[in-house]
């Protein structure tokens, strides 16, 4: 499977299923953290640093933040009180 660059650890550990609870609900989990996040499927913007329309908004119970697949930028995190 395709790995992606955790937003959390930087390591090429990032990898995605579709949810079988929450359908249109992408998990993200990573292999070399602990963090796990979901992705709206239907969500992905025009990034502002490459372009592309590649970028998502990621949630959890802790966190949320946008993330940008193609060139792993970060922006709008949020901690979640
Ligand atoms: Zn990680
Ligand atoms: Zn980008």
């Amino acid at each position: 499977m395709v790995t992606q660059i955790c937003p959390k650890c930087k390591k090429d550990a990032f990898t995605w299923h579709e949810s079988d609870v929450l359908s249109n609900f992408t998990v993200w989990s990573c292999n070399a953290c602990p963090l796990q996040i979901f992705e709206d499927d239907s969500d992905e913007e025009p990034c502002e640093h490459c372009g592309e329309v590649t970028k998502t908004f990621l949630q959890s119970q802790e966190e949320q933040f946008n993330w940008c697949a193609n060139c792993n930028a970060v922006t709008n995190y949020q901690k979640n009180e």
